[in-house]
């Protein structure tokens, strides 16, 4: 296939890039480097058949124009990161809204399948073990910059529903749930490369509130095989699937798995909310996902466990060999 991969010197993106292209396609990759890392690309831009360009999804004509040809668009660009939506707010709003609808449109101009990367915050508040699809959000008032995320992809999502509908549009929209791995930086909020970053530099681990809240992380080796298949898969068309991890963990217990996998020293400390991200932040005391219906799709069901997602992480930021050709296959 060709594929346009937007947001590809991201986390997700540039793994994704890395399996597209050891599958044998041909993929264009667009990024406006806001927090996407083109070192991520280094193994992507020794191959021929990737080509990068430097850009964002705002600009309308350059979506439109690097739309034309693809097979298949993955947009997974979006402003990403509490730290990003606490402060650019605006901003996100925008690329995450108008970035989206320019893909939406391309898209739909050229009959290519978009496969969205929508998120997990969709379900907000709602603490439902085994969060289905088709489940309620329950989202914080409107004041809350954190919600501001999961209310841009919503739209995102509900734009995507009426374009398949009434205008054929080719869309899946998938929801990933704390996906992590190498690669992902903690610069931005997210916890597991922070806590490893903060372990093996002796540093202590921060957790936030009291450290009851429940998330379950994925590898993103798992999560990318899936994105590709569900691209290709007419049943997946139009629906809107959950991919992620049923592992609960606190975070308090993820701050001591990560000492012990990764043999640090580093102590505990806990952090207030408010501290952490300032003012009325609000943040959600469980989140996991039932996957039945990409096990049912695309045979989804992840390999790999916490130990060794924090193990994987810990090599790259320790500086150790990790080989995404081979732990992607
Ligand atoms: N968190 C934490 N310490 C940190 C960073 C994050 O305790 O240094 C918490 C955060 O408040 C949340 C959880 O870890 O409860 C997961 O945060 P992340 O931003 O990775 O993903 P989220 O599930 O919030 O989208």
């Amino acid at each position: 296939m060709r594929a346009l991969v937007t947001g590809a010197a991201g986390f997700i993106g540039s793994h994704l890039i890395d399996a597209l292209l050891a599958d044998g396609h041909h993929v264009t990759g667009l990024d406006d480097l806001s927090t996407g890392d083109h070192d991520n690309l280094a193994q992507a831009m020794t191959e021929p058949r990737f080509r990068f360009e430097s850009g964002s999804v705002l600009d309308h004509a350059r979506v439109e124009a690097l739309t034309a040809g693809a097979d298949v668009v993955f947009h997974l660009a979006a402003a990403v990161g509490a730290f990003v939506i606490r402060d650019q707010t605006l901003e996100g709003l925008r690329t995450n809204i108008h970035g989206t609808e320019n893909v939406i449109e391309a898209a739909r101009w050229h009959n290519a399948t978009l496969v969205f990367a929508s998120t997990s915050e969709i379900y907000g508040k709602n603490t439902t073990i085994g969060l289905r699809e088709d489940d309620d959000r329950v989202l914080g008032s409107t004041l809350k910059f954190r919600w501001s995320y999961a209310e841009a992809k919503a739209v995102d999502e509900s734009l995507i529903n009426a374009y398949y509908r009434a205008r054929a549009l080719s869309a899946v929209i998938v929801r990933p749930f704390n996906t992590v791995g190498p690669r992902q930086t903690g610069r931005y909020g997210m916890v597991v490369p922070r806590f490893v970053r903060q372990a093996l530099a002796g540093e202590p681990l921060t957790v936030f509130g009291d450290g009851s809240q429940i998330r379950c992380f994925c590898h993103v080796a798992d999560v990318v095989p899936a994105l590709i298949a569900l691209a290709t898969n007419p049943r997946a068309q139009g629906r809107a699937v959950n991919l992620g991890s049923t592992e609960q963990v606190t975070i308090g217990e993820l701050a001591s798995r990560v000492l012990a996998v990764t043999g640090s020293r580093s102590e505990i400390r806990h952090i207030s909310y408010e501290e952490a991200y300032g003012p009325g932040y609000e943040d959600m005391a469980r989140r996991v996902p039932d996957c039945t219906l990409a096990g049912e799709l695309v045979g989804f069901r992840p390999r790999y466990t916490l130990d060794q997602i924090i193990d994987s992480v810990a090599r790259e930021i320790g500086g150790r060999a990790w080989r995404p050709a081979e732990t992607l296959r």
